[in-house]
């Protein structure tokens, strides 16, 4: 008898109807013998319906009350589906992240599982019981308060106990049936991917592909669990990603993802001396807001621009934070523009064929779409650019390396 570890998002039980479709569908794995943990998210727009709540309180909410807040979606969904299960005859029990062990950092809104203990899933499959554990959540043991994950973060969970319990694979059932070239409600012709290599998938859900939270990739990565995505709603083959294979690098890209929930903040006039880069990301840092690309203008008269990038959801605090590094730094002014997006592709085989690079401005630049700040890894090239292209620069590109084909110049 195996553990299977089961993941179903927020639409995938979004009403009690589908959450019986949750109920039946885990049953069956019990019927086939295994033991079965199923993770579930907050029913569909419950996360969202919560953040907005505490927004109308105040928009520069303290993380540990939104973590407070937030975490009560995922213990309705465990709550109704360990019901659904029990009114069908089987036995089950639901948990919640601190009942299972889930230990993380301190890091409210955006916190990192430290381990799973995990004893009580062991006495509860011991006994026979489906566990139905709360997606999202864990504790910060030196407080002992609630954490979550950051947004999307029931795929980590899911990925970490199944790492954590030794399963061969954990199954993210979602409300599309696996991951495809680009979003598929963006690109219509966006094809299906058999399979995906963990580094690949890792650079999409990173860059804005929510189908799987990138986090979950990571630990698939370190701990050779294979991650299987498939439809709730249907029963259809899904993606699998796993170890990269030498198929894979044959592709040039792979998948095109855009991500609107970025920020830009420029400080202007930075005084162009040693050290000030440290003063002004170290700063940051230690408010935990993570910065992402940084374009740094060539300097005139001894001062400099600096941009960076920061997730939407940071603006605030990061623009607080950023007026009184300029004021300490003697820096002029500090702007922050919201209407902007990453634009990315991703692919193993970039890393042996070039001009790839060229061919995506290109494309961009035939659409008159101005690219603000770029970054390119071995396996993936993002450009900044104007949200308002978003959408189109996804299709563009899509057309130009998925459906053209593979050539560069
Ligand atoms: P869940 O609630 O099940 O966690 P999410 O909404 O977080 O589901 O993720 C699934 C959604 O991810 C899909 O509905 C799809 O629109 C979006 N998506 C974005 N990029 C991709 C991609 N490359 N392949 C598949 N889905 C994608
Ligand atoms: N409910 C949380 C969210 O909406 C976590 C998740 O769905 O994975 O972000
Ligand atoms: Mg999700």
């Amino acid at each position: 008898m195996s553990l299977i570890v089961m993941k179903f998002g927020g639409t995938s039980v979004g009403t009690i109807e589908r959450i019986k479709n949750v109920a039946k569908r885990v049953a069956k794995k019990k019927d086939e013998g295994h033991d079965v943990i199923v993770t579930v998210s907050a029913m569909a727009g419950e996360t969202d319906r919560l953040i907005n709540l505490l927004k109308e309180i105040d928009p520069k909410y303290d993380p540990r009350e939104y973590d407070m807040v937030v975490s009560t979606g995922e213990q309705v969904s465990i709550g109704l589906l360990a019901q659904a299960l029990k009114s069908m005859g089987y036995d089950a029990i639901s948990l919640t992240g601190p009942q299972i062990g889930m230990i993380t950092d301190g890091a409210h809104s955006k916190a990192r599982i430290v381990e799973i203990t995990g004893e009580r899933l062991r006495k509860e499959l011991a006994k026979g019981k489906i566990c139905v554990v709360a997606g999202f959540q864990g504790i910060f043991p030196e407080t002992g308060d609630i954490t979550t994950l950051g947004r999307g973060g029931s795929d980590t969970t899911a990925v970490a106990i199944a790492a954590a319990m030794k399963a061969k694979v954990c199954e993210i059932y979602t409300d599309v049936d696996g991951v495809y070239t680009a979003d598929p409600r963006i690109v219509k012709k966006a094809k299906k991917l058999d399979k995906i290599s963990y580094e690949e998938m890792l650079e999409l859900a990173s860059l804005g592909a929510k189908v799987l939270q990138s986090r979950s990739v990571e630990f698939g990565m370190k701990y050779g669990v294979d991650i299987l995505v498939l439809s709730s709603l249907e029963e259809k083959p899904g993606t699998l990603v796993t170890k990269e294979d030498k198929d894979m690098e044959k592709v040039i890209v792979s998948g095109v993802t855009s991500d609107k929930n970025q920020a830009k903040i420029t400080i202007t006039e930075v005084p162009d001396r040693p050290g000030i880069a440290a003063e002004i990301f170290e700063e940051l840092a230690k408010q935990n807001i993570n910065v992402d690309m940084i374009v740094q203008n060539v300097s005139t008269a001894g001062k400099t621009d600096i941009s960076f990038t920061v997730a939407q959801t940071d603006i605030l605090r990061a623009f607080d934070a950023c007026k009184i590094i300029a004021k300490n730094i003697g820096a002029s002014n500090v702007l922050s523009d919201e209407n902007i997006a990453k634009v990315s592709i991703v692919g193993v085989g970039m890393k042996s064929h070039a001009g790839v690079a060229a061919a995506m401005f290109k494309t961009l630049a035939e659409n008159n779409i101005n690219i603000q700040m770029i970054s390119t890894s071995e396996i993936k090239i993002s450009c900044v650019i104007d949200e308002k292209f978003s959408e189109l620069a996804v299709r563009v590109l899509h057309e130009r390396f998925v459906e053209e084909g593979d050539h560069v110049s």
